[in-house]
């Protein structure tokens, strides 16, 4: 039940793992298990989980309402073709998307992951527009620093720097790039906030299908909080020139920013809305592209007459089971106290970040946290720093983040924020002496 040191060797010569080299892979660390907030160590040590395996393990590990329903479901079924079949539970997960998502969105297209949902959001938009006689409309306007996913659709209105869309840009989908919303929440917008928006519309609403934007927190391109009053005025432009509005929630959803969806801090609804990430309380890979009646029967009155996609596992029902299991038990759960005391903590314990030199900034919105340094980080230094802290966190480019479980303690969220800002003053220190 362990591995060797040939295993990792093995690992480290035969493996791919996220974004690494296979020349000179970054360290990995051998995980036994995990419960609650923590990840254990082959060695036994435990960690305090600041990621919550890239946010989606909401209730943390080995969750007993979880487990129940991947057993019950494997009893009944583990998989059935989507294609002329039907079944509970992918009927239940829907339904409660649909009750869960402002009215509009009434169709839910069960994905296979984050990306996928995206691709199929992408093609919706297009197929869309092409019922609605006007096939012109295959281009996508987004900001800059977003992140939507690594497929070549999703990655084509990623960051165009940090998806390094040089290396592909003879075969890559070419979009509409703007400056990002600035950073802050509560940051006060004006009409000269979406002058790059206008113009894009105005020269080019011809040629666009859609905005696609993550809500409130652009995430992996570059953990960055923004206004949700720009995101209203961009909608209401996009919506002005027959633009339509893609929300990536994938992220943000579940509860992560202290609303339930990031749509739930505005006064608007997108066209087409993703979800994912959280969806399954991080136990399996399930997403899902919602979209409004207006959308559906466009894309069905295009030439193909149907929409044009469908995986070989949409709708698995042992995923949409453990999803209904963890939406039921975020519902019933207090998660509005639960965010906010994280968001209180994060706010509480980032603050002393604030005064290194070499901090750029430290934001904070529900249970996510953010100290940016004006360098490039060094991600397994900085990992096997606060490993050494008994904590778990990834650092990436300029960012030391955490997106917690909503069931760490003050004690564990102190911990955590303690080996932040100790991972930072290493980090800048380091920064400054090369
Ligand atoms: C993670 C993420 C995706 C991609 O999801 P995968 O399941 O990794 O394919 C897309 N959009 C956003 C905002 C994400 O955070």
């Amino acid at each position: 039940m362990s591995l060797s040191d040939a295993d990792l060797e093995f690992d480290r010569n035969h493996i791919w793992h996220p974004y690494t080299s296979a020349i000179d892979p970054l360290p990995t660390y051998p995980v036994a298990g995990a419960e609650g907030a923590e990840i254990i160590l082959e060695d036994g040590r435990r960690l305090i989980d600041g990621m919550a395996s890239w946010w989606s393990a909401i209730h943390g590990y080995d969750v007993p309402e979880l487990n129940k329903a991947a057993t019950d479901q494997l009893d009944q079924m583990a998989h059935v073709m989507f294609g002329g079949t039907t079944h509970e539970p992918a009927v239940r997960l829907s339904q409660r998307l649909v009750e869960m998502t402002p009215e509009p969105l009434q169709r839910v297209f069960p994905a296979d992951s984050g990306s996928v949902s995206m691709e199929v959001a992408l093609k919706m938009a297009i197929q869309y527009w092409a019922g609605r006689g006007r096939p012109s409309k295959q281009k996508f306007v987004t900001p800059k620093f977003g992140y939507h996913g690594d497929t070549f659709g999703a990655m084509s209105v990623c960051d165009p720097e940090n998806g390094m869309h040089s290396l592909f840009s003879d075969f890559m989908a070419q979009n509409f790039f703007i400056e990002a919303p600035a950073l802050g929440y509560d940051r006060e917008v004006t009409d000269a906030d979406f002058d790059e928006l206008e113009s894009v519309l105005e020269n080019h609403a011809d040629e666009i299908a859609a905005l696609t934007i993550e809500p409130i927190v652009q995430g992996a391109g570059g953990m960055r909080i923004y206004s949700p009053q720009w995101l209203e005025g961009a909608v209401r432009r996009c919506r002005a020139h027959d633009v339509l509005v893609i929300f990536d929630e994938i992220a943000v959803g579940f509860g992560r920013t202290g609303e339930m969806f990031g749509v739930d801090h505005i006064d608007a609804v997108p066209d087409i809305m993703t979800v994912g990430k959280a969806m399954t309380g991080g136990y399996c890979t399930l997403a899902a592209t919602l979209c409004t009646d207006e959308i559906s029967h466009g894309v069905c009155e295009s030439e193909a007459g149907v929409f044009m996609h469908g995986p070989t596992f949409m709708g698995n029902p042992l995923a949409c089971s453990i999803s209904n299991a963890n939406i039921e038990k975020l519902q019933a759960s207090d998660w509005r106290d639960d965010v906010a005391r994280l968001e209180e903590g994060l706010r509480d314990g980032l603050t002393p970040a604030r005064s290194i030199d070499g901090v750029e900034d430290v934001r904070v919105l529900g249970g996510v946290g953010v100290i940016e340094v004006d360098h490039t980080v060094d991600t397994a230094a900085l990992q096997a720093h606060m490993v050494d802290r008994g904590v778990w966190v990834r650092p990436f480019s300029t960012l030391i983040y955490v997106m917690p479980p909503y069931i760490l303690n003050s004690r564990q969220l102190r911990d955590v924020t303690d080996a932040m800002v100790s991972a930072a003053e290493l980090s800048c220190e380091q920064s400054d002496g090369s």
